[in-house]
């Protein structure tokens, strides 16, 4: 298991959770290397998206997971005297036979593994699984094709997916928790202020405390949509509840690996 109390005790600079070459990143796992050190960062993990048996565009494929490994490697051997690098993965919830407890995952050599969701079943077709990810354009789109425009449905589903994610475990942190709140927000405005959706919120967060997992706070849509996953209004519960918390950049960019994470880590240290 990985020692995340080195993390979460230390000042240092971190982040792990970064997109490559080897799923929807845009540069190289070295670029970023090199980045992190040079803005004084002192341990960086990798996450490509993991391998799924639904088609995906964003996700690596299995043939691709010894090359990474391979990468991870020669990076270790060249940078692991100046930057701790870690070997992981975000890997997608798809359902429970295609989940982080997959026993294809457990044999993976990762030093620690984040569990996402981004997708959920058709509204009325439960073998199709929609991106419910991504750009708010992208989304609408497939509010009419594969929802009938039933937000209630899709917000409902992603939290429940999530909560069987969690139930199911083999991971470690719980990727950006509340995500779907931004592009459910921009369908239907206000809608992750209504009670029922913050009891959503709540009690996925009392179940990833009861199976003891660590909680993601997500930085990546800080700067253009102001927003932190979970939201900024559920800093104080996990401050509360003495979370154990890691602030994560998912930098896509090797110049955004600290995005927002400054920010998300004064906010947390005034509350
Ligand atoms: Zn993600
Ligand atoms: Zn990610």
């Amino acid at each position: 298991m990985f020692d995340f109390q080195r993390i979460l005790n230390a000042t240092d600079l971190y982040n792990l959770h970064t997109h490559t070459q080897y799923c929807d990143g845009h540069a190289p796992m070295q670029e970023f290397v090199v980045e992190a050190f040079a803005q004084g960062f002192t341990h960086l993990g990798f996450t490509p998206h993991a391998p799924i048996l639904v088609e995906s565009p964003v996700n690596m494929s299995r043939e691709q997971v010894q090359s990474y490994l391979d990468e991870m490697k020669r990076l270790r051997d060249a940078y692991g005297d100046r930057i701790d690098l870690y070997t992981s993965m975000e890997i997608d919830y798809v359902g429970p036979d295609d989940g982080p407890a997959s026993d294809y995952f457990a044999s993976l050599p990762l030093d620690y593994r984040i569990g996402s969701v981004h997708f959920i079943p058709a509204i009325n077709n439960p073998g199709v699984m929609v991106d419910i990810d991504g750009k708010y354009q992208g989304f609408k789109q497939r509010m009419g094709q594969y929802f009938d425009g039933d937000i209630h449905y899709v917000v409902k589903t992603f939290f429940s997916q999530m909560m069987a994610m969690v139930e199911q475990g083999g991971f470690d942190i719980v990727g950006h928790m509340d995500k779907i709140g931004y592009n459910a927000s921009q369908f239907c405005d206000g809608i992750d202020e209504e009670p029922w959706y913050d009891k959503l919120v709540i009690d996925l967060f009392e179940n990833i405390m009861d199976h003891h997992l660590v909680i993601e706070v997500n930085t990546k849509a800080w700067l253009q949509r102001n927003r932190f996953y979970p939201n900024l209004k559920y800093f104080g519960m996990l401050k509360r509840y003495n979370a154990p918390i890691v602030v994560n950049s998912d930098a896509h960019y090797p110049t955004l690996i600290n995005s927002g994470r400054m920010e998300a880590i004064k906010l947390l240290s005034v509350l």
